[in-house]
């Protein structure tokens, strides 16, 4: 035997065991980013570089060093998209689906960065995602949380808070940096070696410093409330407003920075304590100035995205399980005359009840053998046929949870089948 190939590492399979949680996570988060007026746009898993670069920002954690990144064959750089937000506004752009329009857009898939892999850090994760384009806040804005809040509640998750914080506008954050930096630099022997380099390039990065030693010189430092102007304040306000309103609980926090450079205005995530180190679930913000930074028009924008890892870990661990919606049906045929007979009446029976889930044992293997089979798929009944039910065109129904067993002709299968079903569900 040759030597297996091992998975890639931080790279995971969502083995069939865990796709209940996430066929129900999809389908609720779906349902409710539809009910709020947001569209699918799909985009590739791989871009431009540079799309990553102008948006996300270099001087990030994500663009510096988490980038899986190649040269195509025609020497252009390219790379697995980390995020999904450069895309959606690639695509706004490109596809013209942006321009004087209000366009609540959201997407699902894949995501790749370079990250030290741990429990709810992943090379490869998920993220649902939603996008408001052309919509200047602050109801919006408000809008994106309780879409949250209400797909939180759908999935009957508790126990999430919601931080939130305000960055202003580029002039505000400019302030704002040069006080960072003149705070940070008259202590620049007690920062930590990472933000003695981000002094420089991103000393809003420091606020986000788990580094222990650094926490009282955080504390400390200036806070961004302070900097805002008064048109940056009320917008603020109004967010904070229309959430009391609608009874979402929040904390302000002045030290949620966020990842990537291309925040404006609002910033969120929502936490819980119950995922460890990985306590953030879902984070999102303003970003007016993107567009045009990837060459569209002057655009307000607004969004978060979701890791599904995190979510899904959160809903596990509050539901040992969760049903699959229709019972299944596990055809045993003994025989090679009754399998063939079988496997024609299952297809007939496939034709009257779409969405039931119908398994034919397959192969050989004796009356007993194949039943144990079919308590084990999980199905609720078996079929059951053998050449005297092929010779009396007739099939045994058992329910495989109570044990009992009757027989029906042939013609009488289907309806006698809706029945055991309807009386299961
Ligand atoms: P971000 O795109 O960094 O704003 O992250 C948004 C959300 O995606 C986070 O709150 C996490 O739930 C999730 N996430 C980010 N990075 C990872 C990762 N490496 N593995 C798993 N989930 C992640």
């Amino acid at each position: 035997m040759s030597k297996a190939i091992t998975p890639i590492k931080g790279m995971p399979d969502i083995v069939p065991e865990q796709m209940p949680y996430w066929h129900h996570a999809e389908a609720i988060v779906r349902q409710v980013l539809e009910e709020y007026g947001y569209d699918e746009l799909r985009t590739p898993m791989l871009e431009k570089t540079a799309l990553f670069k102008r948006s996300i920002g270099d001087e990030t954690d994500i663009v510096a060093k988490e980038m899986f990144t190649f040269e195509s064959r025609s020497g252009i750089s390219l790379s697995l998209r980390p995020e999904a937000t450069a895309s959606c506004v690639r695509a706004g752009i490109s596809r013209g689906l942006l321009h004087n329009q209000r366009r609540r857009l959201y997407y699902y898939g894949p995501m790749f960065r370079y990250e030290q892999p741990q429990e709810g850090r992943y090379r490869q994760f998920y993220q649902f995602g939603a996008e408001a384009y052309g919509l200047a806040g602050p109801d919006v804005d408000a809008e994106m949380i309780l879409m949250l809040a209400r797909i939180w509640s759908r999935l009957q998750l508790s126990g999430l808070r919601l931080k939130i914080n305000c960055l202003g506008s580029d002039a505000t954050r400019e302030r704002f940096t040069a006080a960072l930096q003149e705070h940070f630099r008259q202590h620049e022997q007690q920062l930590d070696p990472d933000s003695q380099r981000r002094l420089d390039t991103n000393p809003l990065r420091i606020l986000d410093s788990k580094a222990s030693q650094m926490q009282a010189l955080i504390d400390a430092a200036p806070q961004i409330q302070n900097y805002l102007g008064s048109g940056e304040r009320a917008h603020f306000d109004g967010i904070l407003q229309r959430l009391e309103t609608a009874g979402i609980a929040y904390d302000v926090e002045p030290r949620l920075v966020r990842g990537l450079d291309y925040y404006t205005g609002m910033v969120f995530e929502w936490q819980t304590d119950q995922l460890g180190a990985q306590n953030a679930v879902c984070g999102g913000g303003r970003y007016d100035h993107l567009v045009r930074q990837l060459g569209g028009r002057d655009t307000p924008a607004v969004g978060w995205a979701m890791g599904m890892e995190r979510l899904i870990a959160l809903l596990a661990l509050g539901n040992d399980t969760i049903a699959t919606a229709v019972p299944g049906v596990y055809l045993v045929s003994v025989g090679d005359r009754a399998a063939r007979a079988g496997l024609g009446l299952l297809e007939k029976v496939r034709d009257a009840l779409p969405g039931v889930r119908m398994i034919a044992h397959g192969g050989a293997g004796s009356f007993k053998s194949q039943l144990r089979a079919a308590d084990r798929s999980g199905a609720r009944f078996a079929v059951i046929i053998g050449d005297d039910e092929v010779d009396a065109k007739t099939a045994g129904i058992k329910s495989l949870r109570g044990g009992t067993q009757t027989s029906v002709a042939w013609d009488d299968l289907v309806p006698a089948l809706q029945k055991h079903i309807a009386a299961e569900t």
